[in-house]
């Protein structure tokens, strides 16, 4: 749907606002575990009123983390099977819930029984600072994300696996990179359905919103440069390209990679699709303060270096705040 100049196809439904993550880039940590969730029949009753005024292809089913959601099961059922065949569902999750077996069944299951010809899982794998010697609570994130990539590829959903570039793991990207090849091997000969990746510079949300991280999160968060982490993402990228597994870069300038990669490997990389998707307009927030409506990625801009650049098209472009902090000194076209 057209609304001003920009397409709508995608609803946020943010169902709760606890977690049992502690992720320092998070944005919405001010509201976490705070004020009360949003019950099944307004979900219901706002997914029919979203979909018959906007007509949404896309539910985003996140929180909060969804899977603390207290009528969870349901509320999946609701999306992956009783919704319109051509409404995407994806579950955003942490995926700590389904290192439990017998949480992992149940996903298996669920997902294995809905059908829709297209469904996600989407999967934040940000918070560990360690694979090889993993502490007791990063040991059951990595079994969670394990399961959950397992339960995406076995049941024939888009499994993504989003990774957020932070001080706290980008030594380990490398690693990051052989666990996730390992499993797409592992996992992906038994369905032929190859595990999506996608990196990214963390948001800072848009600055005036209440979702700018403030200066302590920031700090907290990000390296003073980007070019303290290429190396790390060099090692990454070529694990990456060599493997089936379909990579996507998000609020990464591909011109960014030069120092460390020769142009025909970053022509290679894209930037993320969903990038120019657009959400729910910005009126639809007033109506409903749990689904959330916004510019996935609208606040990532373009240059005017970038009209000159032939990668124009397939970069997903970076926030403006980043080249204020000199994070990213400068753009270069690529021809
Ligand atoms: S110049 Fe712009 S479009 Fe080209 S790679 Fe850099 S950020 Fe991307």
């Amino acid at each position: 749907m057209k609304v001003g100049n920009n397409f709508y196809t995608s609803a946020i439904f943010n169902c709760n606002y606890s977690c049992n993550d502690v992720c320092k880039f998070c944005f919405n940590a001010k509201n976490l575990n705070k004020g009360s969730e949003i019950s099944l029949e307004d979900v219901k009753e706002n997914y029919y009123y979203v979909k018959g005024k906007y007509n949404v292809k896309k539910i985003i089913i996140s929180g909060g983390e969804p899977s603390l959601y207290s009528s969870f099961w349901e509320m999946m059922d609701f999306f992956y099977n009783q919704t319109e065949a051509d409404v995407v569902p994806s579950l955003n999750t942490n995926s700590i819930k389904f290192s439990s077996k017998s949480e992992y069944k149940h996903l298996v299951e669920l997902l294995k029984k809905s059908p829709k010809k297209k469904k996600q899982i989407s999967i934040s794998f940000s918070t560990v600072s360690s694979l090889k010697k993993p502490s007791q609570r990063e040991k059951q994130k990595i079994a969670g994300v394990e399961n959950t990539i397992k339960a995406g590829l076995k049941s024939m959903s888009r499994t993504l696996v989003v990774i957020i570039i932070t001080k706290d793991n980008y030594k380990i990207l490398p690693e990051i990179a052989d666990f996730l090849i390992n499993l797409n091997a592992r996992y992906t000969a038994e369905s032929d359905n190859n595990l999506c990746l996608q990196i990214r510079n963390p948001y800072f949300g848009k600055r005036g919103d209440s979702n700018w991280m403030d200066q302590k999160q920031i700090n907290a968060t990000l390296n003073s440069t980007f070019s303290e982490i290429l190396p790390y993402l060099k090692q990454f990228l070529d694990k990456i390209l060599k493997s089936e597994i379909r990579l996507s870069l998000n609020n990464i300038p591909l011109c960014a990679l030069l120092p460390v990669m020769p142009l025909n490997k970053i022509k290679r990389i894209s930037g993320n699709k969903e990038s120019v998707e657009r959400r729910l307009p910005i009126d639809y927030q007033s109506l409903f303060s749990r689904i959330k409506p916004r510019l996935y990625m609208g606040d990532n801009q373009y240059y005017p270096e970038c009209k000159k650049c032939n990668l124009y098209k397939n970069c997903s472009k970076i926030q403006p705040a980043y080249l204020e902090r000199g994070y990213i000194k400068n753009l270069t076209p690529i021809n």
